[in-house]
C-alpha cells in the first residue's frame, strides 16, 4: 500500500478528494434506505432523497411531536390526531 501511495505523482494529489467524492457508498440509514450512491452526493441524498432520514411530521405545527423515518410519514399522516384535512372519521371540531 505504501508503495501505491509514493507512486501517485505529486500532481494528482490535489484531485484525490474529487475521486474520493466518485466512490460509491451505502447509505448510513442502511435499516430503511438501501441505496448506494456517490460519496459527493450522500449530504444531499440524506437531507433531501433519503427515505430513512429522520422528519418531524408535517403536523409538528399543530402540536405532533412524532418523529420518524420519510418513508414511514405517509402512513403517520394517514393516522395522526393533529392532522385536519380529511375529518373524515372526526367531524367534531373542539375550538
Ligand atoms: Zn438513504
Ligand atoms: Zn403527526
Amino acid at each position: 500500500m505504501v508503495q501505491d501511495v509514493l507512486s501517485i505523482p505529486p500532481t494528482f494529489s490535489p484531485s484525490v478528494p474529487r475521486l474520493l467524492d466518485k466512490l460509491m457508498v451505502t447509505c448510513p440509514n442502511s435499516d430503511s434506505c438501501e441505496e448506494s450512491l456517490q460519496r459527493g452526493s450522500l449530504s444531499d441524498h440524506l437531507r433531501y432523497r433519503c427515505s430513512g432520514t429522520m422528519v418531524a411530521c408535517q403536523y409538528a405545527g399543530a402540536g405532533c411531536d412524532h418523529r420518524g423515518p420519510a418513508k414511514a410519514m405517509p402512513k403517520h399522516r394517514s393516522e395522526c390526531k393533529f392532522r385536519k384535512e380529511g375529518e373524515q372519521e372526526e367531524t367534531r371540531r373542539d375550538f
